[in-house]
């Protein structure tokens, strides 16, 4: 089979470390300066430079160089996610990184002009339309975008606040009032893709702000029916011409793959900017540090998972802990300008393994 062996323990979140290649900017005026990490994927370690002389270092379950293709992070972050998802188990991607760092080249790349270019959310929907038989599952898509503690529709901008619907007996949570696509091929897939990404647009120049001071969440819904088999009983003679047929009840397998391709993590430089950036900078603080704790008291095995400190944990509740598998990606730029950005970033990181 295509399965392949990455260690992934549920409960645990795996985390990755992606370094982005230098911008035409980074290659022209840090030119006479290294970069500020220096990768060792083999051995898992990134080393981060405190000085000429020292570097930290750190270990990560994936270390991913300036030149791992977009197919290796779909392999090492993404598909046994993917996987479980098709199995019948919730599961999420996240990506965590200061702005300009690749977060959303990582996850929502559609790669129209170069496939080889397609990111996790695009990889993710072919690898799940090809293991469903249309006939008998289905694959449902949202998409939102989380700003200021209120959920948006990515996908009909009339509705611009969502409220989250949680079950209290099994502690699921639905969306009711999202739009939910049926999808069926990936071309309409990247079309709603493509639409989602036209009304965020919209959107933020209507609200005055930028698409990295919120969160874009993609969320599918995986129904698949895994069939009553067709079984045959001999009758006492063991006469197989005498045989009946019995149809045992079909089972449905739901599982829930979300991918969240997080606001930047950069302090908000609180001098000189508007009243409203700063309301933004306290909102993206809040959501990132309950994720941060939510994800902390994973990785510690905590049986309490504080995720009603922000909207963006209670909206990930039922996809965190559990049999649910959560993986996160943190990209870093190389520029010895953006240090301490890129060490606040791995300290992140660091924090949920
Ligand atoms: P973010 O979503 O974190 O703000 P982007 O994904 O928009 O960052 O990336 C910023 C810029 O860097 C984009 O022009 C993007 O194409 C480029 N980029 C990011 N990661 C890579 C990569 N691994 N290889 C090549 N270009 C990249
Ligand atoms: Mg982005």
């Amino acid at each position: 089979s295509k399965r392949q062996t990455v260690t992934f323990l549920p409960g645990r979140v795996r985390v990755a470390v992606r370094l982005r290649p230098r911008n035409a900017e980074e290659l022209a005026s840090d030119a006479d300066f290294a970069d500020c990490v220096e990768l060792q994927p083999e051995l898992k370690r990134l080393k981060l430079r405190r000085n000429n002389w020292d570097s930290d270092t750190y270990e990560f379950d994936e270390v991913l160089t300036e030149f791992s293709s977009q197919k290796r992070v779909y392999e090492v972050v993404a598909k046994p996610v993917v996987e479980s998802v098709l199995d019948g188990y919730n599961g999420t991607v996240m990506a965590y990184g200061q702005t300009g760092t690749g977060k959303t080249y990582t996850l929502g790349r559609l790669g129209d002009e170069d496939t080889a270019a397609r990111g996790i959310m695009v990889r993710a929907l072919e690898d799940i339309l090809s293991e469903i038989s249309p006939e008998t599952d289905s694959v449902c898509v949202s998409y939102l975008q989380l700003y200021m503690e209120t959920i948006q529709d990515l996908l009909d901008p009339s509705n611009d606040n969502i409220s989250i619907l949680e079950d209290p007996k099994t502690g699921d949570i639905s969306l009711p009032g999202a739009t939910h696509v049926e999808i069926r091929d990936q071309e309409s897939f990247l079309e709603l893709l493509r639409l989602g990404e036209a009304h965020r647009f919209a959107a933020n120049t209507k609200l005055n702000t930028e698409s990295s001071r919120s969160h874009a969440i993609l969320m599918v819904q995986v129904k698949r029916s895994i069939k009553g088999r067709d079984s045959a009983v001999s009758n006492e003679n063991g006469d197989k011409s005498h045989m009946h047929r019995t149809l045992k009840p079909g089972i449905v397998r739901k599982g829930k793959l979300v991918v969240v391709d997080l606001a930047g993590s950069e302090r908000i430089d609180k001098s000189g900017s508007e009243g409203h950036t700063l309301e933004e900078a306290k909102s993206i603080n809040l959501s990132l540090s309950a994720l941060g704790k939510c994800i902390n008291a994973l990785a510690e095995n905590s049986s309490h998972v504080p995720v009603r400190d922000s909207k963006l944990t209670r909206l990930l509740r039922d996809s965190f802990g559990g049999t649910a598998r959560t993986s996160l990606v943190v990209t870093i730029g190389p520029s010895p300008r953006h240090r301490a950005e890129t060490s606040s970033t791995i300290s992140f990181g660091q924090r949920a393994m």
